[in-house]
């Protein structure tokens, strides 16, 4: 999922995400200094060695958007993994999934692949052996949680998709929305055939994960930063991450455009549990 050239991308986004676009990075911080921008996504553990900056929009390891205006800001925060008790996604998570008549609308097949990989998420359980993530689909984007637009950037044949990362106000967990390159995966641009429902499944569980504020699995393979304290990234507890590449099988590994679904690993659903806050963690 490497990204060579964002600038057609970034006016996709910048269309997408217009109200943000039109903020300047001038909103009070914590203590009411101004940081370095570059210091403020390093603190959220991310690398900054190849990010891009586009109006408001920030891209970082290859397909997660920040947003330079939530940065710093307490409420809504731009969210890192957050220790347990500290916020968790709503009780009730509402999706938007964009018509085929809309723009950046999905044919009936990439809606099933959609809906499938929603369906693996609700399906995951917690220690307990019940299930903590409950989503209903919303027909009004301004109602959801999580939308799901697809996009078509032709000059960018290798990202095949995109996630915001979340934000947190008042304990919540504020999912990002997840954005798949239609030009990529329909195999209208690029070197790669059209996804099979099986590949698209695989994307957009992956584009999920970063919604919800799970990282790379195989960051260190990627050269993506660790970072200890109370901010940045760190491995998620009772997951085995301490080598280039860990968990070869996890949907969460970077640069994974392609890659058949197989459902979670192990390490995964730790990493789902640990990002989303469930009120059990999976040991
Ligand atoms: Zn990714």
């Amino acid at each position: 999922m490497n990204i060579k050239n964002l600038t057609l991308l970034s006016v996709v986004a910048c269309l997408l995400f217009s109200a943000s676009c039109q903020k300047d990075f001038k909103e009070k911080h914590d203590g009411g200094d101004e940081e370095n921008l570059t210091s403020l996504v390093t603190k959220l553990g991310f690398d900054t060695l190849n990010m891009k900056v586009s109006g408001d929009t920030l891209w970082v390891e290859d397909d997660i958007v920040l947003f330079k205006s939530k940065l710093s800001q307490t409420s809504p925060r731009q969210a890192i993994a957050n220790p347990p008790g500290s916020a968790s996604v709503p009780n009730l998570i509402l999706y938007y999934i964009a018509p085929q008549s809309a723009l950046g609308g999905f044919n009936s097949s990439e809606e099933a692949a959609i809906l499938a990989a929603i369906a693996s998420y609700s399906s995951l359980t917690n220690s307990n052996g019940t299930t903590y993530l409950n989503f209903q689909r919303v027909y009004s984007l301004n109602q959801a949680h999580i939308n799901f637009f697809g996009y078509s950037n032709q000059r960018d044949a290798n990202l095949c998709g995109f996630a915001q990362w979340p934000t947190v106000n008042n304990r919540i967990l504020n999912p990002g929305d997840v954005y798949i390159n239609l030009a990529v995966t329909r195999g209208t641009t690029g070197t790669i055939s059209p996804l099979s429902h099986s590949q698209l499944v695989f994307l957009v569980a992956h584009e999920m994960g970063h919604a919800f504020g799970v990282r790379h699995t195989n960051w260190r393979l990627l050269g993506e930063p660790q970072f200890e304290g109370s901010v940045g990234a760190y491995t998620v507890p009772f997951t085995d991450n301490s080598s280039p590449n860990p968990d070869p099988s996890s949907v969460f590994n970077g640069r994974t455009c392609g890659f058949y679904w197989n459902g979670f690993t192990a390490g995964d659903e730790r990493a789902i549990s640990w990002s989303t806050q469930a009120s059990i963690l999976i040991q």
